[in-house]
């Protein structure tokens, strides 16, 4: 071939076939080197992921400690003030809805930066909901750093325009003052049913004047100035109303859970084993208490470098550990930081690292679940929430499948543990089969005799909360750790239920279970 070529080309071409197979030899180095390396990285990732994962198991015998431990806590919360991390705090409720309410109830529930208020008409036992309306106001950003004052008027004018449509169909009982139930979630001391003194404002509040105050004061003088004739009957906590709402439609509900951007549970107590109430005994010989979970704490629940460093950099080090494992806000944030040590260590999504794979709560537990959730053959929701969260491209299918079982460590822990918190509630009230407690009592005015009988009680687990809602693989890790702990016989008769948005309805329900009025009925 060369003989055809013009003079002297033979020797160039000649060259350059040399060259050619030498950068092809060269490229064949960096492409071996290369997947040397990434075989390297890959390895180190998979070290990274399995260290974690044992780090986070949780064995039904684990499981088991933590059920124990959490009913260790609650006696010791209901022994005395500041006895244990679980306030167990009374709630003062002792009567729960039954279905026998009449009469038309207002609901105000403030909680966040938006509030509600919702007005139901009660037919009793056989009229039920007759009718319902609520709207939802949001609260003008300068109001959250107000005064107190200011907040509470802006409410309460908002219902009293609510109150003024007040239309078709809605009416008060006879002469009856029409009543609220307030659902208030924010630490409150709770002093009476109706009153309660505010701890701390939380989320972003900081209305001068109201901690340590009676928020139910500062309502009622608000509604007085804005001339709104309206009594508070009943100031709960969410869950509290999650309980009531779950009540009043299933006499079976005796533990509410809300597992949302944060966690926490409430459940029906035998007063007699609430060694630190020294109030008038309930006239149902029970009452509703808010455990206030989030908050527990125990050695043997699992945690990682990735929840130190997590509370390390949280506003409450040191708090809220069981609320860090398995509530909503902090879900993704535990995968995130697994996945920056990987970064970091095993260089999974190459250098340099993406800034925001080191930036604090930049991958959302809706992200993780939406990752978690992906049935792509390409695991193409993961790439996308990537892209999304981190501004990360280009990850191979390997890297993917380890970003998703990362995922699948912290949900999984985050489900079962939670599963280990209903089972430790169920254990205090003697409904998990193992015959200890004497049981919550049905705890409303006309209790049935129903469960007298022999058949094996029924016990309702009320739970509310987006994460719950939306998190299908949560909830069916939370589900199947009940089951493990209980046992297929006794799981059978533990129902655990989502009560959607039942505290609105459940703060009109209380102020009716609670209205003075009821007794006439
Ligand atoms: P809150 O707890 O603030 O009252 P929600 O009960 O509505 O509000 O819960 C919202 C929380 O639920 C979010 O902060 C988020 O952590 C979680 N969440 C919402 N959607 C999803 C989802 N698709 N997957 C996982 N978690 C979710
Ligand atoms: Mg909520």
């Amino acid at each position: 071939m060369s003989q055809n070529l013009p003079k002297g080309m033979g020797k160039t071409v000649a060259g350059l076939a040399v060259a050619v197979a030498a950068v092809a030899c060269a490229g064949a180095v960096v492409v071996v080197s290369r997947r040397i390396r990434e075989r390297g990285q890959r390895a180190k990732c998979l070290a990274i992921l399995e260290e974690f994962r044992t780090a986070c198991a949780t064995p039904v015998s684990r499981l088991r400690q933590i059920v124990d431990a959490l009913v260790v806590e609650m006696h010791a919360g209901l022994a005395s003030d500041g006895g244990s991390r679980l306030k167990m705090l009374p709630s003062f409720v002792d009567v729960l809805p039954n279905g026998d309410e009449k009469g038309l109830y207002y609901a105000l529930d403030l909680g966040g930066t938006n509030f509600r208020v919702l007005r139901v008409q009660l037919g009793g036992k056989e009229g039920r909901v007759i009718k319902q309306e609520y709207e939802e106001v949001s609260i003008p950003h300068r109001l959250m750093a107000a005064s107190g004052q200011e907040l509470f008027e802006y409410i309460a004018k908002e219902l009293a325009s609510f109150v003024n449509r007040e239309g078709e169909g809605f009416r008060p009982h006879g002469n009856q003052k029409r009543e609220l139930g307030f659902t208030f979630s924010f630490p409150v001391n709770q002093t009476a049913i109706n009153s309660g003194t505010l701890v701390q404002w939380t989320k972003g509040f900081t209305c001068d004047g109201v901690p340590g105050k009676n928020v139910v004061q500062f309502l009622e003088e608000a509604m007085a100035k804005v001339g709104l004739q309206m009594k508070v009957t009943a100031l709960v906590n969410d869950t509290v109303g999650t309980l009531a709402g779950g009540r009043y439609w299933n006499e079976d509900v005796m533990v509410a859970i809300i597992l949302g951007t944060g966690t926490n549970a409430c459940y029906v107590e035998r007063a007699d084993a609430i060694n630190k109430w020294n109030g008038l005994l309930p006239r149902s010989n029970s009452m509703v208490i808010n455990t206030e979970w989030g908050n527990f704490w125990s050695s043997h629940l699992p945690k990682t470098y990735a929840d130190e460093g997590l509370d390390a950099d949280s506003v409450n080090p040191g708090e809220q550990g069981f609320e860090k494992l398995i509530s909503g806000m902090y879900m993704g944030d535990i995968v995130r930081r697994v996945l920056l040590k990987m970064a970091q260590e095993a260089d999974i999504f190459g250098k340099p690292i993406a800034p925001k794979l080191m930036q604090p709560y930049t991958l959302s537990t809706p992200h993780m679940s939406k990752m978690h959730g992906d049935e792509t053959h390409d695991l193409r929701n993961v790439a996308k929430v990537l892209k999304d969260a981190f501004n990360i491209s280009g990850t191979s299918l390997t890297v993917r499948k380890i970003v998703y079982m990362v995922c699948e460590v912290v949900c999984e822990r985050g489900g079962r543990l939670a599963a280990a918190g209903v089972v430790g509630i169920l254990k205090k009230i003697g409904r998990d089969g193992t015959g200890a407690g004497a049981g919550g009592q049905p705890l409303s005015r006309s209790s049935s005799a129903k469960n007298v009988s022999s058949r094996p009680r029924r016990t309702v687990v009320a739970m509310d909360g987006g994460l719950y809602e939306h998190y299908g693989k949560f909830r069916e890790y939370l589900q199947q750790a009940t089951t493990e702990l209980l046992g297929e016989e006794v799981a059978k008769n533990v129902l655990i239920e989502l009560s959607k948005d039942g505290s609105g309805i459940g703060a009109a329900l209380l102020a009716a279970s609670h209205s003075p009025s009821q007794k006439n009925l």
